[in-house]
């Protein structure tokens, strides 16, 4: 095709896909020299509940390129999903928060029913070792799997239904609780939903930031709380960046939120002074 355009684009279409081939290669290597040379560490983003008090926090990966510098998730995330790097990846992701998790409940810092979420790509739970090394962190680590939420995608919930359902069902007989992250913004389809033992929807955070502005994202809003009060999910909003979303929220019947508002994702360690005070500065 690009040659029956004439020779110009020819020459002009081969390189850039060679250029991002090289890129995507280059990147590929990066991804993997950073597993074996420590690269990646997680920050922590609080969850809260009306009051401002701290009810879990969201582990999310950042990586330090030793040139680049910070490279942000979503621009390797998709990258470690190709090429399945997101195994090893995502392994020591869980095995990380599992070891803070630890840590913060043999220090005492977990308020009653805390929870540490982790993000866990399609790929990843779709993996025949999955279960095993889940139930292997938990062993290794110690925690308390009731202390655990695995954030899945919507993604998992149009595809394969019954081998979904079955692993779900293994996974919450451990004790863990499951979340959809960024819902609304799949094709999730509402019959399975409904056969899915899922604890809570996260709303996505494009519908909460203009939530003040936008009808139509207000109106996705309410049914999605109707729709998690009905099915018996809890829900919590993503990307909640001021005073004025949250009351509406609230008004709207949201109980738990997480955002810029209360605080942006920080290290473990300004997580734990976080975690001391249980109630976050804004609301006191
Ligand atoms: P996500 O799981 O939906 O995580 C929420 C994202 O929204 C985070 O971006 C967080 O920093 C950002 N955020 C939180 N509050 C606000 C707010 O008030 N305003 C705005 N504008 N943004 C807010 P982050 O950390 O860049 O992560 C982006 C995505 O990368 C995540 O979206 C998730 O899909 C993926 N990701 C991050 N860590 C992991 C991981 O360990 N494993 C996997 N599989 N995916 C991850
Ligand atoms: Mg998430
Ligand atoms: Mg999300
Ligand atoms: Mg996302």
């Amino acid at each position: 095709r690009a040659k029956s355009n004439g020779k110009n684009t020819f020459h002009f279409y081969r390189p850039s896909m060679q250029l991002l081939a090289d890129q995507h290669l280059a990147m590929e290597r990066a991804l993997h020299t950073a597993l074996e040379h420590n690269e990646f560490y997680l920050h922590y983003q609080p969850q809260v509940d009306h009051n401002f008090s701290i009810i879990g926090t969201e582990a999310l990966i950042r990586w330090q390129h030793p040139e680049q510098g910070f490279v942000p998730p979503d621009q390797f995330i998709g990258l470690t999903e190709e090429t399945g790097l997101i195994i090893p990846i995502g392994c020591w992701v869980l095995q990380q928060a599992c070891t803070q998790l630890a840590q913060w409940q043999e220090q005492k810092l977990c308020p009653p029913h805390f929870r540490m979420a982790v993000n866990i790509s399609a790929k990843q739970f779709d993996h025949p070792q999955f279960l095993n090394m889940l139930s292997d962190v938990i062993n290794r680590t110690g925690v308390d799997p009731n202390k655990l939420e695995l954030e899945l995608t919507e993604s998992l919930l149009v595809k394969n239904m019954d081998a979904t359902i079955i692993r779900m069902d293994a996974i919450r007989a451990m004790g863990i609780a499951l979340s959809i992250d960024d819902f609304g913004t799949g094709y999730s389809s509402l019959k399975y939903l409904k056969q899915m033992p899922i604890n809570q929807l996260k709303i996505d955070k494009s519908f909460v930031m203009d939530l003040l502005t936008d009808a139509n994202d207000r109106a996705i809003t309410e049914t999605i709380i109707a729709m998690a009060s009905h099915l018996q999910m809890d829900i919590i909003a993503e990307g909640v960046e001021d005073a004025a979303i949250m009351d509406l929220l609230v008004r709207l019947g949201c109980k738990h939120f997480q955002g810029y508002y209360f605080s942006r994702p920080v290290s473990a360690e300004n997580c734990s002074q976080l975690l001391q005070v249980q109630k976050l500065p804004l609301g006191s």
